[in-house]
Order: C-alpha cells, then sequence, then structure tokens
C-alpha cells in the first residue's frame, strides 16, 4: 500500500493510500488537492474515510461525491454532510485491499474515530489515521470531550504496534515539541528527534508519519506516568500524580502556551 500526505489549507494533510489502480483518501477538508493527485497517478477514487466533522477534514466530501460514486465511511456518533456509511468500534472497512479497523476515540470531538491496518504483509507496517486525536508530539484540543476520554483514547493509540505508521492529520509537530521540551527539557529522545524535524521542515518535508514507539517516547501526553512529565504536570496545577489529572494538566498548560 502506499502511502502519501496530501497538504491542504495551511497545515493539513489530507492521506491518500492506493495500490497504483484505486486510490482512498481520509479527511477531505478540501477536494482540489485529491483530484490533483488523482489526475497525477492516474487512480481511480474508491473511498473516502472520516474521522471527525470538522470542517477542515469534510469540507471537500460534497464536490467528491459529485464526481465519484464512492462510498463514505463517517463516525457513527456525529453528523457529516451527505449520505454516508456510519461505522464505530468493531467495525471494519474494507478498501483498497486493504482492511481497516474502526477504534472510537471520544476526546477532541465526541465521536471522533481512528482507522488502523494491521499490516498483513511482512514487508509493509500498520497504518493509523487518527484525524486530530494524535499528533506528532501532542494531541488534540478538547472540545467536546473530557480530559477522561481523550487520555483513554490516546492510551488506547499507544498501545497499537510499535512500528504503526502514525498519519496525523496536521503539520503540528515543531510547535508541539517546542511544549515537549519545556515538559521535558532532558528527554535526549526529544532533542534527537526535534533536530531531525526540523531539518525536514527546513527542506520543505513532512514530519509525517510518525511511529507509535516514537510517540511513546517523546509526546508528554502519552508520556503522563513518566516521572519528569509528572513533576512538571505537579508545578502547572496538577493536584495529584494520578496520570488523568496529570494529563488534565498538560492539556491546560499547552492550551496557554
Ligand atoms: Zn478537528
Ligand atoms: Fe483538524
Amino acid at each position: 500500500m502506499d502511502l502519501l500526505a496530501l497538504p491542504a489549507f495551511n497545515d493539513n494533510y489530507i492521506w491518500m493510500f492506493h495500490d497504483g489502480v484505486e486510490a482512498a483518501v481520509v479527511d477531505p477538508g478540501d477536494c482540489a488537492p485529491v483530484l490533483a493527485a488523482l489526475d497525477r497517478l492516474k487512480l481511480k477514487l474508491a473511498a473516502i474515510l472520516v474521522t471527525h466533522h470538522h470542517h477542515d477534514h469534510v469540507d471537500g466530501l460534497a464536490s467528491l461525491k459529485a464526481r465519484f460514486d464512492v462510498p463514505v465511511y463517517a463516525p457513527a456518533l456525529e453528523t457529516i454532510p451527505g449520505s454516508v456509511i456510519t461505522v464505530a468500534e468493531g467495525d471494519d472497512v474494507r478498501t483498497v485491499g486493504a482492511r481497516f479497523q474502526v477504534i472510537d476515540v471520544p476526546g477532541h470531538t465526541r465521536g471522533h474515530i481512528a482507522y488502523f491496518h494491521r499490516a498483513e504483509a511482512l514487508s509493509e507496517a500498520p497504518v493509523l489515521f487518527c484525524g486530530d486525536t494524535l499528533f506528532s508530539g501532542g494531541c488534540g484540543r478538547l472540545f467536546e470531550g473530557t480530559p477522561q476520554q481523550m487520555y483513554g483514547s490516546l492510551q488506547r493509540l499507544a498501545e497499537l504496534p510499535g512500528h504503526t505508521r502514525v498519519c496525523c492529520a496536521h503539520e503540528y509537530t515543531l510547535s508541539n515539541l517546542k511544549f515537549a521540551h519545556a515538559v521535558e527539557p532532558d528527554n535526549a529522545e526529544l532533542i534527537d528527534y526535534t533536530r531531525w524535524c526540523e531539518h525536514q521542515r527546513a527542506v520543505g518535508l513532512s514530519t509525517l508519519p510518525s511511529r507509535i514507539d516514537r510517540e511513546r517516547a517523546v509526546n508528554p501526553f502519552l508520556r503522563c506516568d513518566a516521572a519528569a512529565v509528572i513533576s512538571s504536570a505537579r508545578r502547572h496545577g496538577s493536584p495529584s500524580d494520578d496520570a488523568v489529572e496529570v494529563f488534565t494538566a498538560l492539556r491546560q498548560w499547552k492550551n496557554e502556551f
């Protein structure tokens, strides 16, 4: 399976995967980059996957649906414009020769879902489309869910295989890593990774996809049980060492950072 990040707007990515003939896209907030990629690579659109209802993830749906009669998979708990096939935890989505497991990840929005492909071929790594739930070095804002829900959702994703390719919907990595440094200034892997990301951005490349094992090592929101993260969170309002309270304090601190 070939994987491409199509840049959209300022800092969104519309992920596309294809087998050389058919393609599917995730969260098409704009149709133009999708049409251009289909045309350039001579691919036929087979399906659209949606993670949540925000406009920068769904605004391209109507024009794509007007051109292609393809299924749109979308979260059962959210209202998405147009006709969609609703999916939730436990459902499978099969397209472009791959099977995706749907994982409920409430927090950023109430019904946010992620799509996980457990690679069957040895030459491939699993793929996760996580929308605005997990970002490299950070996580989405809590617009509709509780900290408890978001913490649980991130924990679910952190348990996926370490070599899973993490396909986030925004290029927020460098600003997330600035915050991560404030939380954990002595994290050596974070320092190395930041250097690599700065280079990627300087030469105009994406920092994504990330990997689950890297996020476990550098992302403070997945490290709420690490001593250095706990002590920083305690200095920023966490009333205890409890992981959800640490997470809540970190998220609040990041909102104001
Ligand atoms: Zn969003
Ligand atoms: Fe977004």
